[in-house]
């Protein structure tokens, strides 16, 4: 498919390409060959090995390592770059791809995020760009239907969950200062109460960075029950140990077991000790837009803020995060500025009062997109899809010789490991080699784990079954030496 770069080198270095049909800046020329390239790469995703084939110093070589002193015509460094970095690409969007929780992308959603990048626009103001922030309002009002959250809420969207937590974490700390008679945003940290930011020991790493850039310092940590889930028994007398503003951090879906907290238990300790509780549901939250699977979100919507990933469960392209507050007042106050040149409405109204950025792409439109194509049945069913997948993978996985299944799989995430630790690393290294299915190892409950994590929306039965395949003969390469 892809041509050789170098035929359609010139020596003229103009950054004109003349195509056809008059297009003199190279628009169409260029964007016609990132099409074929895109088609390329989505025809053979579901065929080609996993893993990549080239390392980051082979592609360095092939993408050319100095910067050229003339140009050359936009079109050809479309060709060049496609032809680069193919055996540079790791296929993330194969449905065999189970390596840490990541997902796919729904043909609208791509489709979109194209235009998005061709429209340009700055999302920040609702005067400025009203149609990418009409979208945005939809997929976010949507969205907060669809999770069964509180009607009202505020969305803002980010680049992905470790920065919606910190956009609702910067809510968070702003307002359980605010109780207290400090203002932090005027004030800052230096002399204020110390909050106690408090967390399930199976929290996802990224929580404590967001902590560390809100100056949160280190959490207080909180001992999991045997699926990772938060003990609520133990959060109390945490709560009850320690006086002053306080943060929960609760999770939907835990990255080895799939487990949820015991959200109703959980959020009432924490709210009858004025904590404010954030919810991290990267890949968990949507489990609420499932009328099977949603008993395992029972009790979320009672808590303060919530943060979530599109670009996981819902199949969105990189990167899409969404940072969600039931009471949008502390999200503003945390993180809405204003400057004379800017056209603002009224104070809460315009997209960068609720996310870190002023200027960032229209990421909300591609959210819009899938959900639109989906419908709320199609949301449903996809989330309903991905957990099908993960416990065929335990049936068909777990009856292997030698396997075991650490985990209920109550969700979309599969632990699995052997008799001893190495033989565990082993099997994924093979896995790896072969390239049929990529699923990497990991460390819970003191062992070597491997992980399967389901988050691509073309990961059907058949899928599973070619999985459970690849794992057999894995596992007999493994027997044989
Ligand atoms: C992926 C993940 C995050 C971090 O999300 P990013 O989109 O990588 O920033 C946080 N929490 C959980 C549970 C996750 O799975």
């Amino acid at each position: 498919m892809t041509e050789h770069p170098d035929a359609e080198r010139r020596d003229d270095g103009a950054a004109g390409d003349a195509g056809d049909d008059g297009d003199d800046e190279g628009y169409d020329a260029a964007l016609d060959r990132a099409a074929v390239h895109a088609r390329a790469w989505l025809d053979g995703v579901r065929e080609r090995p996993v893993p990549p084939s080239a390392t980051t110093d082979e592609v360095l070589d092939r993408l050319g390592r100095t910067l050229p002193e003339r140009g050359e015509p936009a079109a050809a460094v479309i060709d060049h770059l496609a032809a680069a970095a193919e055996p540079g690409l790791i296929a993330i969007g194969s449905p065999r791809f189970y390596g840490w929780v990541i997902g796919g992308t729904h043909p609208a959603a791509l489709a979109a995020d194209w235009l998005v990048s061709s429209w340009d626009q700055n999302t920040g103001l609702r005067t400025i760009t009203p149609a990418a922030v009409a979208a945005e309002e939809l997929a976010g009002e949507w969205l907060v239907d669809l999770l069964g959250l509180p009607a009202g809420s505020e969305v803002g969207f980010t680049t992905g969950a470790t920065m919606a937590q910190f956009t609702c974490m910067a809510a968070a700390r702003d307002e359980v200062l605010t109780r207290v008679g400090w203002d932090v945003e005027e004030a800052g940290l230096a002399g204020a109460p110390r909050i106690r930011f408090i967390v399930g020991e199976e929290r996802h790493g990224t929580v404590d960075l967001a902590a560390r850039y809100l100056g949160l310092g280190a959490p207080i940590i909180v001992p999991p029950d045997e699926e990772g889930r938060i003990r609520v028994d133990a959060l109390r007398e945490t709560l009850a140990a320690g006086e002053g503003p306080a943060i929960v951090l609760l999770q939907a879906g835990n990255i080895h077991s799939g487990a949820f907290d015991d959200f109703g238990g959980a959020i009432a300790a924490a709210h009858d000790a004025g904590a404010w509780v954030h919810v991290d549901g990267a890949f968990g939250l949507w489990a609420a837009a499932s009328p099977r699977l949603r008993h395992l979100t029972a009790g979320m919507a009672d808590a303060d803020s919530w943060s979530t990933d599109a670009h996981k469960t819902l199949n969105v392209p990189y990167d899409s995060g969404l940072a969600i507050v039931r009471d949008g007042r502390a999200m503003h106050r945390a993180l809405s500025m204003h400057a004379s040149y800017l056209q603002a409405t009224e104070v809460g109204a315009d997209p960068h009062e609720k996310v870190p950025e002023l200027s960032r792409r229209a990421r909300g439109v591609p959210v819009w997109a899938v959900l639109r194509s989906l419908g709320r049945a199609g949301v449903a069913e996809l989330v309903d899809g991905l957990a099908a997948a993960a416990r065929g993978l335990a049936d068909g996985i777990g009856r292997l010789p030698g396997v075991e299944v650490l985990n209920e799989v109550v969700f979309t995430q599969l632990c699995i490991a052997l008799a001893d630790d190495a033989a565990t690393e082993a099997l994924s290294e093979r896995l790896w080699a072969e390239g049929d299915v990529l699923a990497m190892t990991s460390r819970w409950h003191d062992r070597a784990v491997v992980r399967f994590s389901v988050s691509n929306w073309r990961t059907d039965a058949s899928e599973v079954r070619r999985t459970v395949d690849a794992v057999a003969r894995a596992l007999a390469a493994g027997e044989a030496r």
